[in-house]
């Protein structure tokens, strides 16, 4: 017998990777010039380290209250305003991924719909069906704007969610205030639940982050630590909501991931007391040098958030064939149907090196200066 039939059918819903295709394309080259990496270049702050080792050392090492120890969960309430709103509560989670598992094993029964927007994160789609809903695409191309008429439009009486991602993986967009309050009062007068992922958070270059939590006080925010302190290995995330639905998360949390990394959980407010500026400067300045110099060839709209460039193959290419030339050519990006429908675009991510990026970018301007492919 084929140990292929101990294979559950839920595996079935889940795409391969398409982020992992590409490894698998780029595993026999030598020296790849990688700009497919969604991980900040920078290293974790000295102080930060320094607090995770000494909690190490000091036996900070079993397990933690399920929901985090407070001394985290009380900086991160203050971080994000919620320090006197005792009507919400506040959970460490598994990084922003277990976040996600478990706000949606919370809500999503069999037949729901959650919407969500394309292009999307690839974890997003998958963690759905995974909880037994189904994935309501909304387009965003060519802007990707929030496009609230078109939500709208798609709501049915089994929307559950709205799933929201600004600064958004792949787009770099920073959802304006005027449509984050739309969308919010949207929601509120439908009775639907905004899930909002907020892990890039921090890295907004001019536009200020507006959570949809400001409009609409039922809403749950998902985030993490990972990216904006460059320690996404220790799986550091957390979720705030209604206290009832956040109890429910901590209810699964203890049946499946059981607690946050603890010497993790003692850095949180070393982390919080870290100024990450200068560290957001430069990546506006990567993202200014990046996206300059790919305008003309590649003309996108500059990404006012996260560390991605999002960018139009140009005429006869799709985004599978345009990535695996770039391949060819030892390049790593990432085509653009890894996240969502179309195969027209493809990630490029600017967390690199000024010698990787100036690499990179010559390799796709070479690219683009090439005959059309028939
Ligand atoms: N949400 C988005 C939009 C992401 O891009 C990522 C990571 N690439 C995650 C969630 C997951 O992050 P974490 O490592 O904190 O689980």
């Amino acid at each position: 017998m084929s140990t292929q039939n101990w294979h559950a059918d839920r595996l079935t819903y889940l795409d391969p990777s398409g982020i992992r295709k590409v490894f698998d394309l780029a595993k026999d080259l030598k020296n790849p010039i990688n700009l497919s990496i969604g991980q900040p270049d920078f290293q974790v702050p000295e102080a930060i380290r320094q607090k995770a080792v000494e909690s190490i050392q000091n036996h900070f090492n079993g397990y933690t209250v399920t929901q985090g120890i407070d001394s985290a969960r009380n900086a991160l309430k203050v971080r994000e305003g919620i320090q006197n709103t005792p009507e919400r509560e506040l959970i460490l989670t598994s990084g922003t991924s277990g976040g996600l598992v478990l706000a949606l094993l919370a809500t999503v029964n069999p037949g729901d719909e959650v919407i969500i927007l394309d292009p999307w994160f690839a974890l997003y789609p998958n963690m759905i069906r995974l909880a037994g809903g189904t994935p309501v695409p909304v387009c965003t191309y060519p802007d990707f704007d929030l496009p609230v008429n078109r939500i709208r439009e798609k709501i049915t009486t089994k929307t559950k969610a709205i799933l929201l991602n600004s600064p958004g993986n792949p787009s770099g967009r920073v959802y304006p205030i005027d449509q984050i309050k739309a969308l919010s009062e949207l929601a509120k007068e439908k009775g639907i639940l905004v899930i909002s992922d907020e892990i890039y958070s921090a890295f907004t270059y001019e536009k200020e982050f507006v959570s949809p939590f400001r409009f609409n006080s039922d809403t749950l925010v998902v985030s993490g630590l990972g990216k904006s302190y460059g320690f996404t290995g220790w799986r550091v995330g957390f979720a705030h909501g209604p206290k009832d639905l956040i109890q429910q998360m901590i209810k699964l949390q203890q049946f499946i991931y059981v607690c946050t990394p603890t010497p993790a959980q003692h850095a949180i407010p070393t982390a919080l007391d870290c100024d990450i500026t200068p560290l957001i400067e430069t990546y506006k300045a990567k993202r200014d040098y990046i996206s300059d110099r790919l305008q003309v060839a590649f003309p996108h709209q500059k990404p006012e958030g996260a560390f991605y460039l999002f960018l139009p193959v140009p005429i006869g290419w799709t985004g599978t064939s345009f990535v695996a030339e770039a391949i060819r050519r030892e390049l790593l990006i990432i085509p653009g149907n890894v996240f969502g429908e179309k195969d027209t675009h493809f990630r490029v991510s600017y967390a690199a090196s000024q010698e990787t990026l100036e690499k990179g970018s010559r390799i796709l301007l070479e690219i683009a200066k090439l005959p059309t492919p028939v």
